[in-house]
């Protein structure tokens, strides 16, 4: 007998040599149970871990500037690592299943450490309307979604807006912050945010200026309480 496999096990494995996928990390093809990651750089990704610690780093960086609950980034961002290649394939390439994907493995993470009972609802940063067109699709929002299928809390995109383009306000005070009340953000669905535990998602966090920003007009709203989870942080 060639083989004791299960049929269907046969099939896919025939299926996944005939018409090969490969690794966005690594490139080697991927097996049909694999989605877009191979297994291998799956368990070799630079995990932050952040989500045990509740000051982590990534946390007191943007706690610096504004007032938050929690904040974790899914990966470090690594220059030449698998990091890079998969967060080059995010921004670039728009690659939406990765982006879901990558989301729903933060989900299973975060529901892991009992991260489903603090957040009713989950925000993805918004790209500039001149942005989204030349992308064509909001990775923030692809990575929110697949937070929202893991952790089982709705999420939702049109609650605000970007009214633009760039952060502009990384030189200015605190306060200064805090009294600009029409930041880069606006908010859409007020009702939707007042008393909210949210959890706001950001792609690849860098100074945190944006970020803030966004946080920021969130509790200028009555958000109750503003949260962050980011893919990656720089
Ligand atoms: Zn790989």
């Amino acid at each position: 007998m060639p083989t004791t496999k299960p049929l269907q096990t046969l099939w896919n494995d025939l299926w996944a040599m005939s018409f090969p996928h490969f690794c966005l990390g690594c490139h080697s093809a991927l097996l049909r149970s694999e989605i877009e990651i191979c297994t291998a750089c799956r368990l070799h990704l630079p995990y932050t871990d952040h989500h045990l610690t509740q000051e982590n780093t990534f946390y007191k960086k943007i706690a610096a500037l504004v007032p938050i609950r929690y904040a974790a980034a899914f990966l470090y961002f690594v220059k030449k690592g698998r990091s890079q290649q998969i967060l080059h394939h995010l921004k670039y390439q728009g690659n939406a299943t990765l982006a879901t994907t990558m989301g729903q493995w933060f989900g299973e993470t975060l529901r892991q450490a009992n991260f489903d009972a603090h957040f009713d609802l989950i925000l993805p940063i918004p790209l500039h309307a001149s942005k989204l067109k030349q992308r064509g699709y909001n990775q923030s929002s692809a990575f929110a979604q697949g937070l929202s299928d893991s952790l089982q809390i709705p999420w939702r995109d049109d609650c605000m807006q970007r009214v633009k383009a760039t952060a502009t306000q990384t030189r200015k005070s605190r306060l200064e912050r805090w009294l600009n009340v029409a930041s880069i953000f606006e908010i859409t669905e007020a009702a939707q945010i007042a008393e909210k535990n949210i959890l706001l998602v950001d792609d690849v966090v860098t100074t945190g200026a944006t970020l803030s920003e966004g946080i920021q007009a969130l509790l200028q709203a009555q958000a109750k309480t503003v949260s962050v989870a980011a893919i990656a942080s720089a």
